[in-house]
């Protein structure tokens, strides 16, 4: 028999790039990749065994581990070589990239298993909810009500926004009981495929991108590009079925649960299988049961957004990621992946299908399928009976405007209103003004902390810093003269909508964003009233642009365009090319032709000439010509290091210091110590660095090189910085 090994190297939750020996000291076998608990100086941390050896570590004495916590690997071999795959690519720490794949529960040392749900059920002592003692309890009512249906889990009612107060006093009055209850599982228990509706008739474009994919045998990437409209959810649904079909599962990436209601709803509707949506209003428990029907085959369908692609399974056979360009696939901190790459890895390493959607495919993706790396699968009309679109420009220049509105867009909308039609109107700019402003002395109210205005919340009567979340009362006073004089100045999401119910009093107007949409549930309320079309006018910034159908919205307006024209951040561009083909998909669908109104200065910008004239495909690839012509990304692998400290010189030597131990390689360069767009943000100075190679493989070997010389430089230990690998932010 051969003896267990001794030491163990266990990657542990930190953002050190490096593993830990710890001595193995139990009589059971080291398993690789189960979950150990381990001392780490004053506390205990929940690590990964990533290697087992023989021989002592050399030097220092390794502690003994507390407890092994599993008696298999966590991950199958591919999830487990998936993430391996991960921290390298994105050269982060293997712990934490492992924790971030593991539901709260696990991270924590909970065992894998099902755990206790409690359940809220009604006692015979509960009253009838006709009964006078309900009268002044509308809430408690309510609750009665939904639980004479059948019990119902902590979460569903909370979804019912019902308050733990009122629960808690249902109990103590004797009406309701609360019962805890583990699911018991079959382990041999799978799903079966049916269908709960007929898949619908395909058009001819639908029909040549369903046969493409169906003819994919093993691993193939395929960009489905298509307007909103055009029945993209439709070939996802009819490709998904031949998979179900087979016996296996599927993984649907979507960008934000709450905008994404209604893709999933048709999810559920089409096909009788399980489906295990991953959305914010899980707790930990439901969380960690999501991941285990995955694991164990007992979820068909997985529906969620970034982190989902973590997600273990059984029998994985296709990857579908919706609106595959959009930025919440991202993380923009701590592990600072990209999940729509992570996804088109792992279909590698599965050697199985995956689906890009988009109406506005990421430069990136566009120049994949270009280079014929991807199948490149059009829908150009748009499916059922909704009309075209029409464009049209508002040059600003010298027209009188109100609250953001010019006068001609004023007329539109009122024509519109009086046609009982539906307006939405973007402003990326919520609050009431972006600043605050003395009329005297033109001194402008400008956070201590950051490089930037407060912005002015009439509502609240504050004044609040988007970039550090500091508020602070509105000055009565200017702080510089003295006078009291004080005007807002320019306009956000909450004027415009002051003014529109001034000037349309008769009109119901509802603002999306983030200020609205605070408490949980309330976003999806908001859209729900405004697809009823229970009012005529929206308001809302980039948030309402995202995956929602309004069939009685005919006017759609961007309200500023020219802060996207001419930014310094070179996707901006991009970003406003995406919004405004977005928002064209929102207008006008059902009977209803749409109309969609920029309004700019500079109407005879080229973009904004391309993009009408010519639509998103054509300007995104002469955007990537330019790209091309002027080696920015994604012909130029960037991987940016930024770099923050209260003390500005410390932050630019640090910098530099780091700048210094770039090698000299041909097709490599270094970029900056350059401030950031916003230089001084909650106090503390920011500066980057771009590291840009001519191929991945380049920038993998020479940031390797890079991590291992700053270990050497003592500067770093006083400032905070991060690596970001394939940057989407400046
Ligand atoms: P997208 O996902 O590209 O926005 P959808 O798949 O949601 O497009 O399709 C838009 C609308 O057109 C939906 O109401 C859908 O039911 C309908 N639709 C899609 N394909 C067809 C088809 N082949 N025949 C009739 N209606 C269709
Ligand atoms: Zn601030
Ligand atoms: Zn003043």
């Amino acid at each position: 028999m051969t003896q267990s090994p001794h030491y163990i190297e266990v990657a542990l939750p930190l953002p050190l790039r490096r593993v830990f020996t710890y001595q193995y000291t139990l009589a059971k076998p080291a398993v690789l990749g189960a979950r150990v608990r381990v001392p780490f100086g004053q506390r205990q941390l929940i690590g990964i065994i990533t290697e087992t050896r023989a021989t002592d570590p050399q030097g220092f004495e390794a502690k003994p581990i507390v407890a092994q916590l599993d008696d298999d690997a966590v991950w199958q071999p591919e999830l487990w070589q998936l993430l391996s795959w991960s921290a390298d690519y994105y050269q982060h720490s293997q712990g934490d990239v492992f924790a971030n794949a593991l539901p709260v529960l696990l991270r924590q040392g909970k065992p894998i298993g099902y755990a206790p749900i409690t359940y809220f059920e009604l006692t015979s002592n509960a009253p009838d909810v006709d009964e006078h003692a309900l009268k002044r309890a509308p809430k408690q009512k309510q609750l009665i009500e939904l639980l004479q249906q059948g019990r119902l889990s902590a979460t569903q009612v909370k979804q019912a926004q019902i308050s733990t107060t009122v629960v808690t006093a249902a109990c103590d009055k004797g009406w309701v009981v609360s019962v805890e209850e583990t699911p018991m599982l079959d382990a041999q228990q799978h799903w079966t495929m049916a269908l709960s509706e007929d898949p619908l008739a395909v058009n001819q474009e639908q029909a040549v991108a369903l046969s493409a994919i169906k003819q994919i045998d093993g691993h193939a990437c395929c960009l489905l590009e298509g307007v909103t409209g055009s029945g993209k959810t439709e070939v996802y649904l009819q490709a998904i079925e031949e998979v179900l079909t087979a016996g296996r599962q599927v993984l649907v990436l979507v960008p934000e649960i709450g905008l994404t209601m209604q893709t999933i709803k048709r999810f559920k509707q089409r096909f009788d299988v399980p489906v295990e949506v991953l959305h914010s209003n899980l707790n930990d428990t439901e969380r960690l049961h999501a991941w285990l029907n995955s694991r164990s085959n007992r979820a068909a369908i997985v529906i969620g957004t970034r982190s989902a692609i973590f997600t273990p399974f059984a029998n994985l056979g296709m990857i579908v990621v919706d609106e595959e360009h959009d930025l919440s696939y991202k993380q923009q901190d701590g592990f600072r992946y990209h999940a729509r790459d992570i996804a088109i890895k792992r279909a590698q390493l599965l050697d199985i299908p995956i689906i890009l959607g988009s109406a506005t495919p990421a430069l990136e993706t566009l120049s994949n399928a270009v280079n014929h790396r991807y199948h490149w699968l059009q829908l150009t009309q748009r499916a059922g009976v909704a009309e075209q679109v029409e464009h049209e420009l508002i040059d600003l220049k010298g027209l009188p405007m109100q609250a953001g509105l010019s006068e001609p867009l004023l007329t539109q909308i009122e024509a519109e209103l009086n046609k009982h039609n539906q307006v939405l109107l973007f402003l990326n700019r919520r609050g009431f003004a972006p600043a605050l402003m003395c009329h005297e002395c033109g001194w402008i109210a400008q956070c201590k902390r950051c490089d930037a205005y407060y912005t002015l919340h009439q509502a609240q009567r504050r004044l609040h810093c988007h970039h550090c979340d500091s508020q602070r009362p509105v000055p009565k006073q200017c702080e510089q003269c003295g006078s009291t004089h004080l005007i807002s100045h320019g306009v956000g999401t909450e004027q415009l909508e002051d003014f529109l119910n001034e000037r349309f009093p008769e009109h119901s107007v509802l603002r999306i964003d983030r200020d609205s949409t605070r408490r949980k549930g309330e976003l999806d309320a908001h859209l729900k009233s405004a697809s009823e079309h229970k009012h005529h006018i929206l308001v809302g910034t980039q948030m309402l642009a995202k995956g929602h159908h309004f069939p009685n919205v005919t006017l759609v307006a961007l309200l500023d365009v020219d802060g996207a024209l001419y930014s310094a951040d070179f996707r901006a561009p991009e970003r406003l090319a995406q919004l405004f083909t977005q928002v064209s998909g929102r207008a006008g669908r059902a009977h209803k032709r749409g109309r969609v109104v920029l309004q700019t200065h500079h109407p005879e910008h080229d973009l904004v000439q391309d993009l009408l004239n010519n639509g998103y495909q054509h300007f995104a690839l002469t955007a990537l010509a330019e790209r091309q012509a002027t080696s920015l990304p994604p012909f130029k692998h960037w991987a940016l290091v930024r770099a923050e400290s209260t003390d500005k010189a410390q932050v630019v030597e640090a910098l530099e210091q780091m700048a210094a131990c770039l090698p000299q390689v041909d097709g490599v360069m270094g970029v900056g110590p350059i401030p950031a767009l916003m230089e001084k943000r909650a106090g503390r100075y920011r500066y980057q660095w771009i590291l840009q190679t001519s191929s991945r493989k380049q920038r993998y070997q020479v940031t390797k090189y890079l991590l291992s010389q700053w270990e050497n430089l003592s500067i770093l230990n006083r400032i905070r910085w991060s690596l970001d690998i394939d940057p989407q932010d400046f």
